[in-house]
């Protein structure tokens, strides 16, 4: 019997389970993840799950696996890859055989390389379990420090606000999400999160964290020391490369795939947050994006090439991250050096950024505009022919354009 086996059970390794399925493939399908939950979505666990809002996050329940016959094996690790006979070595022991091997390992956290980061309430999040705790903790927490204005800080920052707590954000750049964000929406951000308490201290660097068994306070490297019951570390990720990097597949920023999302061994794909392919939006540089939409959309097109269906990934890239009442949608490859166009009005609630790279639609960041964003997505899939001018006017209708 023919037989896929998947390493990783996250938001991409489930989904080339169930498209499998849904195309009807026949064989074993085996789906290990080295955490003891039903795989499940992790973008409220920094949102709404914090706020007790949303209880269950699996993304199937529990009698889906049997049903479909998906071997699901949960709380066990991937050890090793023979790729000559091509088995994964669990860490029990166990074998599982494979004639396709999908690589979804996600990424981890990177840790805070300072003193004081090993200190009790000091927190990053990336696992239901993680999440968990932090929860618990969040409710008497009166001082709460979050390392890094990223997505995930900003996002928690935001929840945070509706405890009883003073929240600091502190990063060493000097604008919120500065490295995916134009400068124009970062004002904005700026501006909205100051609006509803968040204390924002750019151009901060962190020296250590102080405290005897719990954190007590956060000292930066000028001399400031913030009173911290809770500090939450969101500096990035680290992609999980080294099972690959241990059989020799190619690895760089991520596990290396070509645009068919294959690894330099034609048994093995690797999807999702760890690998880093061909991307058309970037002129076919190399990406490694971390996004729901890059982790489901590469599943199903690696399961239509092991359906005998092989198409380029060519999906355009989009990203959302809600924070409070702040819904940021972004469509296309963020970069910089782009001209930044404005449509709406910046100083309201609502409005969108369209970037535009050597005079073409490269990217757009829109703020509580839904339709924006959707017409966005059908813009850059289509490459139309929108100029900045176009962009700028209001009264220009987007729709114009698609076909
Ligand atoms: P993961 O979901 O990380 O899954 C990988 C799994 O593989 C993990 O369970 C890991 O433990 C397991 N694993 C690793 N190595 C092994 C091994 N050797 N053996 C067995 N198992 C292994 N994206 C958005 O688009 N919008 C959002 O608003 C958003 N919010 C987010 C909020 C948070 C708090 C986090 C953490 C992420 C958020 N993301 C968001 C990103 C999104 O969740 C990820 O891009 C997505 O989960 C990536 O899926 P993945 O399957 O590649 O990796």
């Amino acid at each position: 019997q023919p037989s896929v086996a998947i390493i990783g059970s996250g938001q991409a390794g489930l989904q080339v389970a169930v498209s499998l399925r849904e195309l009807h493939y026949e064989g074993r399908v085996v789906l290990i993840g080295d955490e003891p939950h039903l795989p499940y979505s992790r973008p409220p666990l920094s949102k709404a799950y914090l706020l007790g809002e949303t209880a269950d996050l699996a993304l199937r329940p529990q009698g889906y696996f049997a049903q479909h016959h998906i071997e699901l094996i949960a709380g066990k690790r991937a050890v090793a890859i023979d790729r000559t006979r091509r088995m994964v070595g669990l860490e029990d022991e166990s074998v599982i055989e494979y004639d396709h091997l999908v690589l979804a390992t996600g990424a981890r956290n990177r840790p805070l390389p300072i003193p004081g980061a090993e200190l009790g309430n000091v927190f990053l999040l990336r696992t239901l379990d993680e999440a968990n705790v932090l929860r618990e903790q969040m409710v008497t927490a009166r001082n709460i420090v979050v390392i890094g204005a990223g997505f995930i800080g900003l996002e928690f920052a935001a929840t945070a606000t509706k405890f009883d707590a003073i929240v600091t954000v502190l990063d060493v750049a000097d604008r919120p999400m500065a490295r995916a964000l134009s400068k124009t929406m970062s004002a904005v951000f700026t501006r909205e999160h100051e609006k509803s308490g968040v204390r924002l201290m750019f151009n901060s660097q962190v020296m250590r964290l102080l405290g005897e068994r719990h954190v007590t306070a956060v000292e930066t490297v000028d001399g400031q020391v913030l009173p911290a019951d809770l500090v939450l570390v969101g500096i990035g990720v680290i992609p999980n490369v080294e099972l690959a990097a241990t059989c020799n597949l190619t690895v760089e920023n991520g596990i290396v795939v070509d645009e068919f999302l294959q690894t330099n061994d034609p048994h093995i794909s690797a999807i999702g947050d760890v690998a880093a392919y061909p991307n058309r939006y970037s002129n076919g540089a190399r990406v490694r994006l971390e996004s729901v939409q890059n982790a489901s959309d590469q599943a199903r097109c690696v399961a239509s090439r092991i359906m005998g269906q092989p198409a380029a990934y060519e999906a355009v890239p989009w990203f959302w991250s809600t924070q409070g009442n702040l819904k940021l949608q972004m469509a296309g490859l963020p970069s910089g050096g782009c001209e930044e166009v404005v449509r709406g009005d910046l100083n309201s609630s609502k409005c969108s950024v369209f970037l535009f790279r050597d005079g073409k639609l490269a990217c757009v960041e829109t703020l509580n505009k839904p339709a924006d964003h959707m017409l966005a997505r059908r813009l850059l899939a289509e490459r139309a022919a929108l100029t900045p001018g176009q962009a700028a006017d209001p009264t220009f209708d987007l729709k114009a354009l698609l076909q």
